[in-house]
């Protein structure tokens, strides 16, 4: 990005909540607590203004990246060129909308339209509250709904794409595109589209159909699986979460740890004592020290069964 691109981003966010940010360290946007820089980072708040500034992008021939909460994500040290979109404001809101398209899946309940940017610990306690089941099993992942939609995350039998009905995307141009659930597919941590390449598209909002149920049941399956996670998975380190992919038939962690990996280090980044499938970053360790990590891990995984694991965080 040249110093006249910057010049132009920096103009067109002025009087936005939050100014445009440059070279951009990513370790301070994922959970890993490593990265590689950003050419630039904004926030955006609202539907139009975020149609007007892919628009200028487009212009501009200038590449972007949303990101969520930043938990499935590491930055290479190579580094981000173009612009880290983060979505606030409108995009963080939850509504009842009652009056939207019907889809495909079967309407048990009111439907509800979430902003990409909401945080999935805020959606579900609102849904807690609303009497609205069916997300439970979301407890404790620490995502926003549109990372875990792109990502189709879920835990102990569940995947958010099951509660799915339809998705409001925004492609490179700032176009509008409504998508009912029967054109998305959906497989373990995967949303694509037929037609389209999702990771050029923004998950705007996302709309479920949830079942009612009592408060307090809800609130005892949320507690019960959050018990669940509790002392299968490291706490309180940085992480993000499962690094790889469950391979088909297998869990990763059991091939991690039968390699005899548990606790390995390169450099500050370690395979977790705790579950095999975390690498955790115990202090300053870099991108470098959790790819290096990541390649061992890999390597010594086939050399023992034959089997690459694939990483289930997105190395952009
Ligand atoms: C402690 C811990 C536990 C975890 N447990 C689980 C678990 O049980 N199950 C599970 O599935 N995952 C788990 N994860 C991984 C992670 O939380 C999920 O994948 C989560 O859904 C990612 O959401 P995010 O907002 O952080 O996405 P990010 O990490 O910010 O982004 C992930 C991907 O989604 C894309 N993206 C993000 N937002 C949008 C958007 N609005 N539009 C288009 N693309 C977008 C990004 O470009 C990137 O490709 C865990 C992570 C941690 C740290």
């Amino acid at each position: 990005m040249n110093q006249q691109q910057r010049e132009l981003l920096a103009e067109l966010v002025k009087g936005w909540p939050t100014a445009m940010q440059f070279d951009v360290s990513m370790a301070s946007y994922s959970t890993l607590r490593a990265g590689g820089k950003a050419a630039a980072l904004i926030d955006v708040y609202s539907l139009a203004d975020l149609r007007f500034f892919l628009e200028q992008l487009h212009e501009e021939q200038l590449v972007f990246r949303v990101i969520g909460r930043g938990s499935n994500i590491l930055v290479t040290d190579k580094g981000f060129p173009g612009v880290i979109i983060r979505l606030k404001g409108e995009f963080e809101q939850i509504e009842l909308a009652e009056d939207a398209r019907r889809g495909d899946v079967v309407q048990e309940g009111p439907l509800l339209k979430v902003g990409g940017g909401c945080s999935l610990a805020r959606f579900l306690s609102w849904c807690t509250q609303q009497g609205l089941a069916g997300l439970e099993f979301m407890t404790g992942i620490p995502g926003s709904v549109g990372g875990a939609v792109r990502m189709n995350a879920g835990a102990l039998g569940g995947e958010i794409g099951d509660r799915l009905q339809s998705l409001v995307l925004l492609d490179g141009q700032g176009k509008i595109i409504t998508v009912p659930r029967s054109d998305l597919h959906l497989s373990y941590r995967k949303a694509e589209l037929a037609d389209k390449d999702l990771d050029a598209l923004i998950i705007a909002f996302a709309c479920f159909v949830l079942r009612p149920d009592t408060q307090e049941e809800i609130r005892s399956r949320c507690a019960g699986l959050l018990a669940q996670r509790k002392g299968k998975q490291p706490a309180g380190v940085a992480s993000a979460g499962s690094f790889f992919k469950n391979p088909s038939g297998d869990a990763a962690g059991r091939l991690i740890e039968a390699a005899g990996l548990k606790g390995h280090c390169c450099g500050e980044a370690m395979v977790s004592p705790v579950h095999a499938n975390f690498i955790v970053n115990t202090g300053k360790g870099t991108v470098t020290d959790i790819l290096n990590l990541m390649e061992l891990v890999q390597d010594r995984v086939f050399q023992k069964f034959a089997v690459r694991l694939e990483p289930e965080v997105e190395i952009i």
